[in-house]
């Protein structure tokens, strides 16, 4: 019956392939032939996770030492006929992310059950999963789980960064040759004086302890921040309890040192989703917002007033990014009562996300997004501690004497 089961999804698996194999492609306007290959990879993906089950088990099985194949990876390279590298990656991913069962044939939870999740669902690949296996791998040894289970949640949602290995090398070569440039002005960078500039929150402050960002992106621990700070002329910049900038200037032509500097503060760095210039390279840019137009008219290009709540900092390469045109991205301030309220969303292009969804840049915001991570995990755990609790409950209602299921 089993047999006859996966045989016949092997069949319709078999001939749905057949239709796209053969169907003209000639005809199909642009944004179908990007949405074609976008579906194409999650089904792809989510074949992955079958390749893992199997993996599973014909390891479970010892299949390879019952046909006298040294190892799982010589098993795969005669049979599939692929090379050892490629039986090796299959190996890990199925060890990472696929279902185990104990002798008794109960499933175990996979090693990085976010991740498993993602690749059911066609989110992430093969070599998303590596790369977050990969980073675990250096969280020091005394961690609690709790901790990496919540870095591993974290990852298997960042992994959606669509640049390749190359492109952002040359986004990074490009940004750093600009710099390079722009610091060609002596004593000044981008309007601001060259100086050190390092955020930390006040119980940092009070506790002289942790770690202080910079203005280039870098990490420096608070006690050597205020030791620099000393010999400084001190800056203070307050904000409000969602992270937003105090009005600093209003209705000036060009966004003033201050208002940089409490830029540089609240957004830590380019604020397109998933681009990591830090604050050095990014300019202070316009976001203008046009009253009574669609949620998402919004130009960075057209200036406007300076209000600081109407400016935000983007390297030059995303700004480019925003325009009318096919491919542009659209900018916008995130309302109050969004997850996000005052931070600058930007709604990426059709081929990018079909759904046009707002994000915003948390890779300068690590620290809330683990903070969040966290509070999230434990709210699920309470609720199924909760849950738990409930049904114990009802099954010493039902039976009376404590015998709960
Ligand atoms: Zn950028």
């Amino acid at each position: 019956m089993a047999e006859d089961r996966v045989k016949h999804h092997l069949a319709a698996l078999h001939d749905a392939v057949e239709g796209p194999l053969d169907a003209p492609l000639t005809g199909l306007p642009d944004d179908d032939v990007i949405d074609v290959l976008r579906r194409l990879e999650t089904t792809l993906r989510r074949t992955a996770a079958v390749g893992h089950r199997l993996v599973v088990e014909v390891m479970e099985r010892s299949i390879p030492g019952n046909l006298d194949c040294r190892s799982i990876t010589d098993f795969l390279t005669q049979t599939l006929r692929i090379s050892g590298a490629d039986a090796a990656r299959r190996v890990r991913g199925a060890t990472k992310v696929g279902t185990w069962h104990t002798p008794t044939g109960v499933d175990l939870d996979p090693a990085l059950p976010e991740s498993a999740r993602a690749v059911r669902d066609g989110d992430i690949g093969p070599d998303h999963v590596a790369a977050i296996a990969t980073i675990l791998r250096k969280i020091p040894h005394n961690t609690p789980i709790e901790r990496i289970e919540v870095a591993e949640a974290i990852l298997a949602t960042a992994a959606r960064d669509t640049r390749t290995a190359v492109q952002r090398n040359h986004d990074a070569l490009e940004a750093g040759l600009r710099h390079l440039h722009s610091s060609g002005v002596l004593g000044s960078h981008r309007g601001l004086p060259v100086t050190v500039i390092a955020t930390m929150t006040v119980q940092q402050l009070e506790d002289a302890t942790g770690l202080a960002t910079t203005g280039t992106g870098g990490l420096v621990p608070v006690r050597d921040a205020l030791r620099m700070a000393e010999k400084a002329h001190p800056v203070l910049a307050v904000f409000d309890h969602h992270g937003r900038p105090l009005h600093l200037g209003r209705s000036k032509r060009l966004a003033s040192a201050d208002q940089r500097l409490a830029l540089i503060a609240a957004s830590r760095g380019c604020t397109r989703p998933g681009c990591d210039a830090p604050a050095s390279m990014t300019a202070v840019r316009p976001k203008h917002f046009v009253q009574g137009g669609p949620p998402y008219v919004t130009e960075w290009n057209k200036g406007g007033r300076t209000d600081i709540d109407s400016l935000d900092l983007a390297c030059d390469h995303c700004h480019a990014l925003v325009h009318d045109g096919p491919g542009g991205w659209r900018t916008r301030t995130a309302a109050d009562g969004t997850a996000h309220p005052g931070r600058t969303e930007w709604i990426p292009p059709a081929h990018l996300d079909p759904t046009r969804t707002p994000r915003v840049n948390h890779r300068h915001h690590l620290d809330r997004t683990v903070a969040q991570a966290l509070d999230n995990h434990r709210a699920r755990r309470d609720a199924e501690a909760r849950e738990h609790r409930r049904r114990w409950n009802r099954g010493v209602d039902e039976t009376g004497d404590g015998d709960a299921p």
